[in-house]
């Protein structure tokens, strides 16, 4: 199946819809803090998604409870939210998905809650970091392996792994389209397989993890924590290819 190149329209409805997610991240960012509990956050997305005449699309998506994912400390990815109050030193990744106009958008943040330690803060660097590089190099022409392999290097050139098995996307009329983008290289040459054009609108997200690049699922069927144990960290943008360069439509 062919990647979908988006018309400049069709940009521009993804882009209202991710702008609305970059939106709820900020609210999300300012509402975190000691004492706050997950289900809040929730529902703080999930009143102003609905706010703006967009739905949350995590809802319901394979089945997924809620509105929002919030991964505390060691969880990954797609941690859904508890009465779990939020205590000085975690660090929470909050990812966000909104279907406006059927349209889609979805990007993601962690930080931390109060003061937070070194070691928490580089693996939050890492994330963040390593989003924002992969976007810096994208080009017109360029195989999405490329930018696989380079999103590990820069990964493991910080100390990092980058978690197996999870990965970016493509996006559009569905959440999760493709292609699939790993954070990684996974067998075969960089060289190989489909290339990044104009039109494409996808999703990078790195996910790194300390030690190990293998995981497990918590109790919930849906928390996905790396089989050391650490702490971890996610971040994700929506980007579309418009004259040769990756422009972030989540923001
Ligand atoms: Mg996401
Ligand atoms: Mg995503």
């Amino acid at each position: 199946m062919a990647i979908p190149l988006r018309k400049s329209h069709e940009i521009e409805a993804l882009r209202e819809a991710n702008h609305i997610v970059a939106e709820t991240l900020k609210i999300l960012a300012n509402s975190v803090q000691e004492g706050v509990s997950l289900l809040e956050l929730d529902l703080i997305a999930e009143n102003y998604i609905r706010s703006k005449g967009a739905k949350p699309s995590f809802k319901g998506l394979y089945g997924f409870p809620s509105s929002i994912c919030t991964s505390v400390n060691e969880v990954v990815i797609h941690g859904i939210p508890t009465n779990y109050k939020l205590q000085n030193g975690d660090i929470i990744g909050l990812d966000v998905g909104v279907e406006l106009n059927g349209w889609y958008g979805d990007s993601a943040i962690t930080i931390g809650v109060g003061t937070i330690s070194k070691e928490n803060e580089e693996l939050i660097s890492c994330a963040k970091d390593t989003l924002y590089y992969a976007i810096s190099i994208i080009k017109d022409g360029m195989r999405f392996k490329e930018l696989s392999h380079h999103i590990e290097q820069f990964i493991r050139n910080r100390g990092f792994v980058p978690l197996a098995n999870y990965c970016g996307h493509g996006i559009g009329r569905k959440p999760h389209e493709e292609p699939e983008i790993l954070n990684y290289i996974d067998g075969g040459s960089p060289n190989s397989g489909p290339k990044i054009k104009n039109g494409m609108v996808f999703c990078i997200e790195p996910m790194i993890c300390k030690f190990d690049v293998q995981s497990t699922l918590l109790n919930d069927k849906w928390s996905v924590v790396s089989k050391d144990g650490k702490n971890s960290s996610h971040y994700e943008h929506t980007v579309a290819i418009i004259n040769g360069k990756a422009e972030i439509l989540s923001k």
